[in-house]
C-alpha cells in the first residue's frame, strides 16, 4: 500500500467523475479510467485515458497521474517524466500547494484537468495556453521569481539566505529588498511560502542557482 490516505480519498471520486472507477491491483487501490476535457459550454473537447496512483507523501505531495491512451508522446518537451507519469508542477511549487494536505480530487479539478487541457491546447496549436515552466534550472529560476520577484539573480541568493535564516520581520517593518515597503505588502507572504522547503532553497541554491549565476554573470532573471 502506497498510501491508506489516499486510498480512503478516492473511494467516492467515482460520484463526482463517473467514467473514474477505483480498481485493486498487486494490493494497491487507485482510480482507472477517463477524464473529460470540455469547453465553457460543456461540450467534450478531449476525452483521456488515465491512471491516477497515490504517491507515498500524499496529501503533502501530489497523486501521481499516467496518461495511457498515447494521446501525447511520453518525453520531457511534453511535461513527461522519465517513469513516463505526467509533470505537473516542479516538486518546489507542489510542496507549496499540498503544504495542508490536497485531497485527490482537488487534484484532479485544479491540477489534472487544467494539465491534459493544456496538452490539449497544445497539439491543436502547437504550444501552451497557459505558458510552462521551462526544463531543469530554468524551470527553477522561473519558479523562485515567480514568488520572489527579485530584481538581480544577486538579489535572489540573498533573498535564499534571508529565507534559510529564518529571520522574523513584523509585518509593518520595512521589507530589506524593497526598502520603503512594508514587509506584508511585498515580500511577507512569498518568504513565508519558500520557507516550508528550505531543503530546496538550500540545494537548488548552493548546488545550481548560485553556480550558474556565476558562470553566467550577464543572466537576467526572467520577468514575472
Ligand atoms: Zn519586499
Amino acid at each position: 500500500m502506497i498510501s491508506s490516505q489516499y486510498e480512503k480519498d478516492i473511494l467516492d471520486i467515482p460520484q463526482h467523475y463517473n467514467k473514474l472507477e477505483v480498481v485493486t491491483q498487486n494490493g494497491e487501490k487507485f482510480l482507472s479510467g477517463e477524464i473529460e476535457i470540455k469547453d465553457e459550454e460543456g461540450k467534450i473537447w478531449e476525452t483521456y485515458s488515465v491512471l491516477i496512483k497515490g504517491s507515498r507523501q500524499y496529501p503533502n505531495m501530489f497523486p501521481i497521474l499516467f496518461e495511457t491512451g498515447n494521446a501525447f508522446p511520453k518525453i520531457a518537451d511534453w511535461h513527461v517524466n522519465i517513469d513516463e507519469s505526467c509533470c505537473i508542477d516542479v516538486p518546489e511549487s507542489e510542496i507549496i500547494i499540498c503544504k495542508n494536505g490536497l485531497h485527490a480530487k482537488e487534484f484532479i479539478e485544479r491540477y489534472c484537468i487544467p494539465y491534459l487541457a493544456n496538452q490539449k491546447y497544445r497539439e491543436l496549436e502547437g504550444y501552451y495556453l497557459y505558458g510552462e515552466y521551462s526544463h531543469g534550472i530554468f524551470g527553477k529560476i522561473e519558479f523562485y521569481q515567480s514568488k520572489l520577484k527579485a530584481r538581480s539573480p544577486l538579489q535572489m541568493v540573498q533573498m535564499f539566505d534571508f529565507i534559510l535564516k529564518g529571520q522574523i520581520l513584523n509585518r509593518t517593518a520595512q521589507c530589506p529588498f524593497c526598502h520603503k515597503m512594508k514587509f506584508r505588502n511585498c515580500h511577507k507572504d512569498a518568504f513565508e511560502e519558500l520557507s516550508i522547503i528550505k531543503p530546496y532553497i538550500y540545494f537548488d541554491g548552493k548546488e545550481q542557482l548560485i553556480p550558474f549565476f556565476k558562470q553566467n554573470p550577464n543572466y537576467i532573471l526572467p520577468s514575472s
